[in-house]
């Protein structure tokens, strides 16, 4: 396909922060399971077993999920760990950059963008008051202007995220018929 042309329609789903969650497959989270474990693997770091169960628990909701979920859910399928070896498999994700954190909620999202590590560029969340969906998009010019605001205050900022609350754009078409 040429760079040129318009996008497919399922290309403009996928390039969506908000892809439909009816069509997570579990083909789909197959993929995006092997995307982390590549991120892994040329981090020379190890995916374990556990980091994998936990990873697979978080990328399969669309919204978020707490640590006490995803332990709550891996008992369910007879996976029982304490809950400190769930924290540590968060961080490793975390620090790996496959999962972040909402802070507004304590919980955990994969992040579904291939972009911003590899270049660099720090993304937003948006956040879905009404049904929980998470979204990234680039905001590396936010963190800038941040960044600039507060050198010229002679402040040193310490940001580690912005969250934006309000509705995504199925609850927002919901709203609109309603
Ligand atoms: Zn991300
Ligand atoms: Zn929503």
């Amino acid at each position: 396909m040429s760079e040129t042309q318009a996008p497919t329609k399922s290309d403009a789903n996928q390039r969506s922060p908000f892809p439909n969650p009816d069509q997570q497959t579990a083909k789909k989270l197959a993929q995006t399971v092997e995307r982390a474990a590549k991120v892994f693997a040329d981090k020379s770091l190890r995916f374990t077993k556990l980091r994998q169960q936990v990873f697979e628990e978080i990328a399969a909701t669309h919204a978020s999920i707490g640590a006490y979920e995803i332990l709550a859910r891996l008992g369910d399928k007879g996976t029982r760990v304490a809950p400190i070896s769930i924290y540590r498999a968060i961080d490793a994700l975390l620090d790996a950059g496959v999962i972040h954190r909402l802070e507004s909620k304590n919980a955990f999202f994969a992040c579904r963008r291939t972009d911003h590590t590899v270049k660099g560029r720090r993304p937003i969340f948006l956040s879905c008051e009404k049904c929980g969906a998470v979204g990234e998009v680039d905001g590396q010019h936010i963190f800038d202007l941040i960044g600039e605001a507060a050198k010229e205050a002679k402040f040193t900022p310490r940001i580690k995220f912005v969250e934006v609350q309000g509705l995504c754009p199925r609850c927002t078409a919901a709203a609109e018929k309603a």
